[in-house]
């Protein structure tokens, strides 16, 4: 089965690695297939206004920047490791209250998308680009430092309807509620920096292409999950 992690940040946002280096990371731990996925966070409050200024978020300015390096790094990974990359970001609507906030990755995306747009505009522009829409951390987590994000777990009646999967595990945690609704799911490591590589990731049984990928997360058949482990 192919080994991948769909949830990765790099100095393009708040990871402490830079793109380049993450890739060869991942190469030479032996991935198949790999997303990039910075946040782009709203610029609609507080916060959102802090990250923007702390270049804490992929921009609609640097956007095709960004993903042009991406692209660039997938040819190199391709030829150097046999690895598949896709470019992602993960839309991060941060708010005060955890029951408001939410993240979301949009992976295979084509054209930037603004994450102060209301969620069901997110979620038909993400479809238009035939682009996966992943639930992030969607349930109560370990990190202390991280407020909790639980937007679309207590929507979910309304919104799951567009959602490809949700992470079942995300880096050291799990969330059984995903399971117990029976949602399609998927597993990663959120990375930020080199020792998250050690965290839960997905197996997928599929070809090693971008659309056998999305295939195989959207059907939730042939997918499992795994603790890498040091
Ligand atoms: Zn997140
Ligand atoms: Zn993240």
């Amino acid at each position: 089965m192919l080994l991948c992690d769909f949830h990765i940040h790099t100095k393009y946002s708040d990871g402490s690695v830079e793109l380049r280096r993450t890739v060869d990371l991942f190469g030479q731990a032996g991935f198949d297939v790999i997303s990039i996925t910075d946040h782009v966070v709203n610029g609609d409050n507080t916060f959102g206004k802090l990250a923007h200024r702390f270049k804490f978020s992929v921009k609609k300015d640097n956007f095709n920047k960004y993903i042009s390096e991406i692209n660039r790094e997938a040819e190199r990974a391709w030829e150097k490791y046999g690895m598949l990359i896709i470019p992602g970001v993960e839309i991060t609507k941060n708010y005060l209250s955890p029951d408001k906030s939410a993240h979301i990755l949009i992976i295979d995306i084509k054209e930037f998308i603004p994450a102060c747009w209301d969620y069901e505009k997110i979620f038909l522009e993400a479809k238009e680009q035939d682009a996966l829409i992943i639930a992030c951390h969607p349930h109560h987590t370990s990190d202390m430092t991280n407020r909790d994000t639980l937007f679309l777990w207590n929507n979910r009646e309304k919104y799951a309807r567009y959602i490809d999967a949700w992470e079942i595990a995300n880096r050291d945690d799990v969330f059984n509620v995903i399971s117990l609704k029976k949602y399609p799911y998927i597993a990663n490591s959120d990375f930020h920096r080199a020792r998250h590589i050690y965290s839960w990731k997905t197996l997928l049984d599929c070809e090693k292409n971008t659309e056998s990928v999305k295939q195989c997360i959207r059907n939730n058949r042939g997918v499992a999950i795994t603790l890498f482990r040091n």
